[in-house]
This record gives structure tokens, sequence and C-alpha cells, in this order.
């Protein structure tokens, strides 16, 4: 299983739990008034673009590509977002990031934005050590900037397992923690028919999940070649984050 219903990742979210986290690490509670807290429980995962980027349009939505970049995948992905003059968000991975530095060039020369995904995306995430979780982080930032990329300010992590201790890790980095709101479940490849259909439920502010790495992403692609257009005659403004 690669992401987690959202109703798991809701629960492993409370305040109550993220601010246990943070004091457990010597961490201080995210200040009211912080533009990156405004209407989301301190230090929980961002799942609404205004959460990340709080002056932008309310028509704004973000598309996140996870587990890349994938020689074969991410070029196809960049080509179609391309054509439809659409930046995203690259969760890289960072030993991929190491493996395929001349992806992470190209991503960030179009203009899209990259997020940490961890150093090599280990599950269950949060069951790690803080230690362990820690290094994933600072690992995946150092391969993601040694390979040309923008040092990330936002990290995503693996199977969407948002415990205190990822929470407490990511903020002690200086880092955002950045969930999602549609997750079309694409990487389990239930027909790009089923992947359009989720992804176009998408609703101003929205962060949409897509993958273009960890298998055959064909139908992700397929079904992008229609969301893409079909949400900006909506109106939506694709953003990168
Ligand atoms: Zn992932």
């Amino acid at each position: 299983m690669r992401t987690l219903p959202r109703r798991r990742v809701l629960t492993w979210t409370t305040q109550a739990a993220v601010v246990a986290g943070a004091m457990a690490l010597g961490l201080p509670a995210a200040a009211p008034g912080d533009p990156l807290t405004n209407g989301t429980a301190a230090g929980a995962a961002r799942r609404h673009v205004r959460d990340v980027l709080p002056t932008v349009s309310a028509d704004a939505i973000a598309l996140t590509i996870d587990d890349g970049p994938d020689p074969l995948w991410t070029p196809q992905v960049l080509d179609l977002l391309r054509r439809n003059r659409t930046r995203a968000t690259f969760s890289l991975i960072g030993r991929q990031a190491k493996a395929y530095p001349a992806l992470v060039k190209r991503i960030t020369a179009e203009g899209h934005s990259i997020c940490n995904h961890s150093m090599t995306h280990p599950r269950p995430f949060g069951a790690r050590s803080t230690a362990a979780i820690q290094q994933q982080i600072e690992d995946a930032q150092e391969a993601i900037i040694n390979a040309g990329g923008v040092a990330p300010r936002l990290f995503r992590a693996p199977g969407g397992d948002w415990r205190a201790g990822v929470l407490g890790a990511a903020a002690s980095l200086g880092l955002v923690p950045l969930g999602w709101d549609v997750d079309p479940r694409d990487w389990s490849r239930p027909g790009s028919d089923t992947v359009t259909n989720r992804l176009l439920t998408a609703q101003p502010g929205d962060i949409l999940l897509c993958h273009d790495g960890g298998g055959d992403r064909a139908q992700t692609l397929e079904s992008l070649r229609n969301v893409l257009p079909a949400l900006s005659h909506r109106g939506l403004q694709f953003v990168p984050l």
C-alpha cells in the first residue's frame, strides 16, 4: 500500500499528538497567526493550497507528483505538463534524485517546485526512530540539492504517515508537512477512467496526488491528458507549491 486513506491520516494528525511530538523534541508549538498554519491544526500536514500559499487565488489548485524522478515516466509527465502550460510539485525520493540528476535539473528549469519525500521511501515511515526519520529527511534534502534542485521547503511523508514523530522531525528541520485533498490511488492502477473521475472531483483550493515513480504509470499519464485541460476549463489554476 503506497498511501493511506484520508480518514487514517486525519486520525493521526490531531493537534494534541502534534503538540506532544513537538514538545518531546523541545520544539515550540506553532505560533498563532503563522500563515502556514492558518486554518490548519498546528503542525498538521497541509491539505489545501492556501495552507501553503496563503495569498494565492481561491481558484488555485496544486498537482503533486510523487516517488520520482523516474527515467521512463518523469520525462513524459514533464512533456505533458509543458504542453498544458501547467506547473506542478514533484515529491522526490532522494535516492532517485541522486540517480537521475538531469531530471531534477529539468524539473527545476521548467518551473516546477520540489518537495522532499525521504531518501529511500521506507514504510511504515512513522514506526522508525526519530533519529532514523530525521536522517531520511536530511539525506534526501542533501541529495536533491546535490542533484541541482532548489532546497525543498516542503516534506511529504512516505505513505502519508503523519505520526507525531514524523511531524516533529519535519518541523525540527524547518520543513512544512505536505498532505493532499484528492487521492485517486493511481498507484494501484484502477484504470485510467477511474483515476480521471477521481481527479475530476477536485474543488478550488485542493491539492491533488499522483505518481510518476514506483511502477507503471501509463494510467496516470493517460488520465492527466484529460484532467489537466478539463480542470483548467473549469477556471482552476494550477500552481506549484
Ligand atoms: Zn510516495
